[in-house]
């Protein structure tokens, strides 16, 4: 398999304390791949310096054969990385369809009819179709998982990296977002999940790195 995302030897401090110190690895493209460790061992912080909301100190990053490292994170963004908060923060008073448009008109620059149609075809793939016209701060708390993921999607990336989507959700919720991420994986798209729940990245990875 091709690599698509290759890391090598990154570091991160934040003023004295070093969140990261030579962190390497590699994601084939295609591939499920779960990332696991303790609260604070540093996971954000890599889909940070991955995703490019924060520059790595030392090391590389490349992706589909590019250093990305020192790249702005809409640039990273149009190259096809794409990553899901762990905490969603939604536009409340807006409808789903509605925050969808957000990075539909910032990444893609898209808008109007185009980018309404797009969005309405993630949403079915989210299974949030019904609930395009809802309010944000209506949706349950797997519904904004879902939202939030259905977001990352509207970048169409390559790859996907999910930071604890399924946190907080109960058994038979964690099951309809996995269902979704493997459905996505089934598409071409390259997962990175990082999750606390062990049975789902369990369930779901095809290599666990911790
Ligand atoms: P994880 O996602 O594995 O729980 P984080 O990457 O969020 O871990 O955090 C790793 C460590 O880096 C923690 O000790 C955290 O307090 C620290 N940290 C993360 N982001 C920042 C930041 N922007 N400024 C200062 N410290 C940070
Ligand atoms: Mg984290």
């Amino acid at each position: 398999m091709e690599t698509l995302l290759e890391v090598d030897a990154i570091s991160k401090s934040f003023g004295g304390f070093t969140a990261l110190s030579g962190v390497s690895l590699a994601v084939s493209a295609g591939e499920r791949l779960g990332l696991i460790g303790p609260n604070g061992s540093g996971k954000t912080t890599l889909i940070n310096c991955i995703s490019g909301a924060l520059f790595n100190d030392a090391g590389s990053i490349r992706f589909a054969g590019k250093e990305i490292s020192r790249k702005k994170a809409h640039e990273r963004t149009r190259l096809g990385i794409a990553r899901s908060f762990q905490i969603p923060r939604p536009f409340h008073s807006m409808t789903v369809l509605e925050n969808l448009m957000v990075p539909f008109a910032y990444v893609g620059g898209i808008s109007g009819a185009r980018a309404q149609s797009e969005a309405r075809e993630i949403l079915a793939q989210m299974r949030l179709a019904d609930k395009a016209d809802t309010k944000a701060s209506q949706l349950s708390q797997v519904e904004l998982r879902k939202m939030e993921l259905a977001r990352a999607m509207a970048a169409r990336p390559k790859l996907l990296i999910s930071d604890e989507a399924m946190a907080g959700l109960a058994g038979a919720e964690v099951d309809e977002v996995l269902k979704i991420l493997f459905d996505l994986n089934k598409l071409g798209i390259t997962i990175i999940m990082i999750e606390h729940i062990m049975q789902a990245v369990m369930t779901f990875s095809q290599r666990v790195i911790c």
